[in-house]
């Protein structure tokens, strides 16, 4: 049997080319603008976890990598040593006690890497462990949000003529991310635009990152959604996509499919929510949700009640966990804009990739096959970039 003897914690930079910051400055993950010629430095950090027998396991952070998740996955990480890495189970339930005054967002990335750990020691993968439902996905476009400075998506032209462009690409659906300004006209506009642009043989969401200010604002957008027969419409405004009244009364009114969870977390927090009422899907991610053990709790319960459930964000271990499940539908690629590359860390050395252009003609992503999650990490790029290092053992 294996046992944990080290955790390691690479936090480290890269850099992307022609996007940077607004003019907030806040380095949130839906701030990201276009901006011509700019360098920006981006920071993620890296998991692994060694054994005492040379089994090992590792993932790489695409979203969930801030400094914050760093700060609870290295308050967890001492916990794994000494332990058998394959009592998957248990170990989801110690360390979600763990955290229990925190959010969870630094369990997941732990989770993930046990579960590469696994594949990779049955020279398997983790989609096959899963029990694999489908060896390719049906990809979305997720753009950035929009910005007021000139360039990317500047305009709700812009966005549809981006829309157009990704339906070209292949992209079977496009979610629209839109104004930080959280004005429900300019937002609605982009709405029926972008519909207008693609045509109807395209799947249309939006999800204005709970930017829109009030519940009225909310309703006004959604009835542009059910006149565009758009597909869900996601966290819709400042409640931060937790009041399960107030989307409950928006069913009541909407015709459009509610998808509101992307922040609550858990499945048991999930549970609650959905069975309330206020949501019509649940969303959940791996990185997010407690790890692959988490989100594959998540995909369960859905099914249980005959519902569905979306997965957010991208990346080897959202490829795994929705090559596993019927009620779902599409994968996210996240995020995308007019000359911008996708802000994930350029550290895969396989062929594996979650930029726009890689792409395939019918508009899928592959599930990797390889061992463990199916991706070969460049160390040496890590390493090279890293800011700090954190050793348990
Ligand atoms: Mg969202």
């Amino acid at each position: 049997m294996s046992r944990i003897d080290r955790v390691e914690i690479h936090a480290f930079r890269f850099q992307a080319q022609d996007v940077g910051l607004g003019a907030h400055s806040a380095a949130g993950v839906g701030n990201i603008i276009y901006k011509k010629g700019a360098t920006f430095d981006a920071q993620r950090f890296a998991v692994r976890i060694l054994c005492d027998d040379g089994a090992a396991g590792e993932y790489v952070t695409h979203w969930v990598g801030t400094p914050s998740t760093l700060g609870q996955c290295a308050m967890l990480a001492p916990n794994l040593l000494g332990r058998d890495p394959e009592q998957r189970a248990i170990i989801y339930d110690d360390l979600k006690r763990e955290v229990r005054a925190y959010d969870h967002m630094g369990h997941g990335v732990l989770d993930i890497a046990l579960w590469d750990l696994a594949g990779k020691k049955y020279n398997t993968s983790v989609s096959k462990l899963l029990g694999g439902y489908r060896d390719r996905l049906p990809t979305y476009a997720s753009t950035y949000h929009g910005q007021v400075e000139p360039g990317g998506l500047d305009s709700p032209e812009a966005y549809a003529d981006y829309a157009l462009a990704c339906k070209e690409a292949g992209f079977v659906g496009f979610k629209i991310h839109g104004w930080h300004e959280g004005n429900a006209a300019k937002e609605a506009r982009t709405v029926l635009g972008v519909r207008k642009a693609v045509g109807d043989d395209m799947y249309l969401m939006v999800d204005p990152a709970c930017q829109l200010r009030t519940w009225m604002d909310a309703l006004y957008v959604g009835r542009a959604c059910d006149e565009a027969n758009y597909f869900w419409y996601e966290d819709p405004y400042r409640d931060s996509g937790v009041a399960v009244e107030g989307h409950r009364r928006l069913r009541e009114k909407l015709r459009t499919p509610i998808l509101v969870s992307e922040h609550v977390r858990g499945v048991e927090l999930k549970a609650n929510f959905l069975l309330a009422g206020g949501c019509d899907m649940i969303h959940a991610d791996p990185e997010y949700d407690l790890g692959i053990t988490g989100a594959l709790k998540i995909a369960t319960f859905c099914e249980a009640l005959g519902l569905d459930v979306q997965l957010h964000a991208c990346g080897p271990a959202h490829r795994a966990v929705l090559s596993a499940l019927r009620n779902s539908h599409f994968y996210e690629m996240a995020l995308m804009g007019p000359g911008m590359p996708n802000l994930v860390p350029p550290v895969y050395t396989n062929g594996y990739s979650d930029q726009p252009e890689d792409i395939a003609a019918d508009g899928t992503v592959p599930v990797p096959d390889g061992p463990g999650l199916g991706v070969v990490y460049d160390w040496d790029f890590i390493e090279r970039n890293r800011t700090a290092l954190h050793v348990f053992e």
